[in-house]
Order: C-alpha cells, then sequence, then structure tokens
C-alpha cells in the first residue's frame, strides 16, 4: 500500500504514532494542515474509483471517542455495547459498504491519539463491563503494516479483564497472530461471503479461502474467533452461492472452536443509500428496491426471511443455537 499524499494536522506532527507512520512513506509528499475536516470535508471527494489510492490524513480525534453500538449493528447479547473509530474510511471498497454514505470523503483518517480513546474507554470501565467495536468504520487488520494498532489494542485488552473488543476484517493476516499473544477478550470476527459475491462486490479484500486460512490462523494461536456471514448480499443465484460458501466454511472449520456466528441481510440507514444511489448508478447491490422500516432499508420481508433462514438453518446442524445471533432478533 503506497500513499503518494499524507496530510499532517500541524497539532500532531512531533506525535510519536505520526511520526512512525510518516516514517513508511518516505516517498509521499507531506502537505501540513490545520484540521483534518479541510481536506476530508472538502467538495467532490466522496467517489474513489476503483484502483485509485485514497490520500491518507493523519489528525487527533477531538469528538466523543467513544459512542454507543447502532441499532442496526448486531450486538451479540451484550448490554453495554460501544464502538470507536480510530480509522475512519477503509482501504477496501465493498460498493455496498454504508462508509460512501455517511463520509464525505473517500480519504483515509488515522487518528493518532489512541491514549484518549483508551482514556475515554477505561472511564466506561469503571462503571461497568463494556463489548467494544474497534473496525467498524475501516478494516483495521488491514492496516495493521501502517498502524500497529490493532497490537495496541489487544495489549490495552490484556490489561482490562472486563473489556471485550471485537475486531471485524474481510483480511486474511495470517502472519499477523503468530506475532501476538493470545488474549481471550479480543475476538477476531471474519466477514464471510460467497467467492463470487467477493469478486462482483468487494473490491480489494481477501478471498474466502484466505480469510478461513486467516481465521483458522487465529484459532491455532488461541484468539477466540467469529464468523459473520453479515451482510447477505442478494443476487438471482444466492441460494446456490451461499450453499457452496457453507460447504468450504465447513470444510475446512471445525465450528465447535467457533465462538459465535452471525448472519444477517444487507440493510442500511435511508439517508446513506440514497447518497450511495446517486454515487453508483449502475450499482445492482445499491439500485435493489429495498423496502423502508422507519427509515432502514432492507430486502423485503419475505426474501430477508428466506435468506438469513437457509444460513441459520444449516448453521444450527453444527453450533448450537444461542451461538447464532440473527439480525432479525434486533428491533429496527
Ligand atoms: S471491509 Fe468493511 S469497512 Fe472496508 S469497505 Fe468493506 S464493508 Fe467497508
Amino acid at each position: 500500500m503506497l500513499f503518494s499524499h499524507i496530510y499532517l494536522e500541524e497539532e500532531i506532527k512531533n506525535n510519536a504514532r505520526a511520526e512512525k507512520i510518516l516514517s513508511k512513506f518516505p516517498n509521499a509528499n507531506v502537505i501540513e494542515i490545520g484540521h483534518y475536516k479541510d481536506v476530508f470535508c472538502r467538495k467532490r471527494q466522496d467517489v474513489l474509483l476503483q484502483g485509485q489510492t485514497p490520500a491518507l490524513i493523519l489528525a487527533k480525534d477531538r469528538g466523543r471517542l467513544l459512542y454507543p453500538g447502532a441499532a442496526v449493528c448486531q450486538n451479540f447479547g451484550r448490554e453495554h455495547f460501544y464502538y470507536t473509530s480510530c480509522v475512519m474510511n477503509c482501504i477496501y471498497d465493498c460498493e455496498y459498504c454504508y462508509l460512501k454514505g455517511m463520509y464525505p470523503s473517500g480519504n483515509l483518517v488515522v487518528f493518532v491519539n489512541l491514549e484518549d480513546i483508551f482514556a475515554k474507554v477505561e472511564e466506561a470501565l469503571q462503571r461497568q463491563d463494556v463489548y467494544l467495536c474497534i473496525s467498524y468504520d475501516t478494516d483495521l487488520l488491514a492496516l495493521e503494516k501502517v498502524t500497529g494498532y490493532v497490537g495496541e489494542w489487544i495489549e490495552f485488552a490484556r490489561r482490562h479483564s472486563n473489556l471485550c473488543i471485537e475486531i471485524r476484517t474481510k483480511c486474511a493476516g495470517q502472519r499477523f497472530y503468530a506475532q501476538w499473544a493470545p488474549a481471550e477478550n479480543v475476538i477476531f470476527a471474519f466477514t464471510l461471503s460467497p467467492q463470487a459475491v467477493i469478486e462482483q462486490w468487494e473490491h480489494r479484500t481477501a478471498s474466502l479461502q484466505q480469510r478461513l486460512e486467516g481465521a483458522r490462523a487465529a484459532l491455532e494461536r488461541g484468539f477466540p474467533v467469529r464468523f459473520c456471514f453479515d451482510p447477505m448480499i442478494y443476487c438471482p443465484d444466492w441460494k446456490m452461492q451461499y450453499g457452496e460458501m457453507l460447504v468450504q466454511v465447513l470444510g475446512q472449520i471445525d465450528m465447535e472452536r467457533i465462538t459465535d456466528v452471525s448472519v444477517g441481510s444487507f440493510r442500511i440507514p435511508q439517508d446513506y443509500l440514497k447518497k450511495m444511489r446517486k454515487m453508483l448508478p449502475d450499482s445492482a447491490v445499491v439500485q435493489f428496491p429495498f423496502e423502508n422500516d422507519n427509515g432502514v432499508c432492507h430486502y423485503p420481508d419475505g426474501l430477508m426471511e428466506e435468506m438469513e433462514r437457509f444460513l441459520t438453518d444449516r448453521l444450527a446442524e453444527k453450533i448450537p443455537a444461542e451461538k447464532i445471533f440473527r439480525w432479525k432478533d434486533q428491533a429496527f
């Protein structure tokens, strides 16, 4: 991964994490800026064409740092569900990704004041156990060579037994796991999709086979592993595609070793979808005639039920029902 342009907030130019990241791109053109929003929120930055590399912006997060989990996200039965975004945007380019509808730009923002986020999490941990997703608005593991943040989070989690972290990824990252001692409160959550879906809509991500090899490496190292069959994406031959995917997954992974699984079909807030439809007029995945339920767009009820049941029924033959979390079990 090569960034030819790096924007650096003046306030953090002597920050150790910023310096470390900059040292990895000695040939990049570094441009000092006052505030990351000066670049990130600039008009006409929202579409990154396939193959185009986003600019990197190094910044300080001066916002809330810790957010309650969104209603459209699976909480896996955890009461105190939060998420945090130490990186905004992703080096991958899933056509259906809500980030396209959420952010004004496709450029990548890396916040370097991780210690402020840690302090905020520690505040919350004094009140209660915390379940924290740290890789929603990016794929943090895919950026590990640049940031080293997953490693920092593992060490942080190791010091806080009432914290449980989820790291969602579409990355293989086999070599990563050997470098870190396992932590039982750090869950690596692999999003699994049929290879045809990956090829058509999950641009630049690891193949299904590579993700399974990553999952196996994480399991062998002793990390908890979750499988997210979420979002399920409709295509005319979805039943065949998802059926073949399950054969591949179940043939290679001992499901008894998997912490839990989630199943959910694609859904998205209406405002994000509106923006994405404008950006991607020819995309079958975002132009689908969704139903709108209180501002959340999803496949028609019958199709949603059929798709999710198809997977949950088959998974129930391999893992106990209480380990299968289905999106529909939550309220919109
Ligand atoms: S991997 Fe996740 S965050 Fe990255 S583009 Fe795909 S859906 Fe978005």
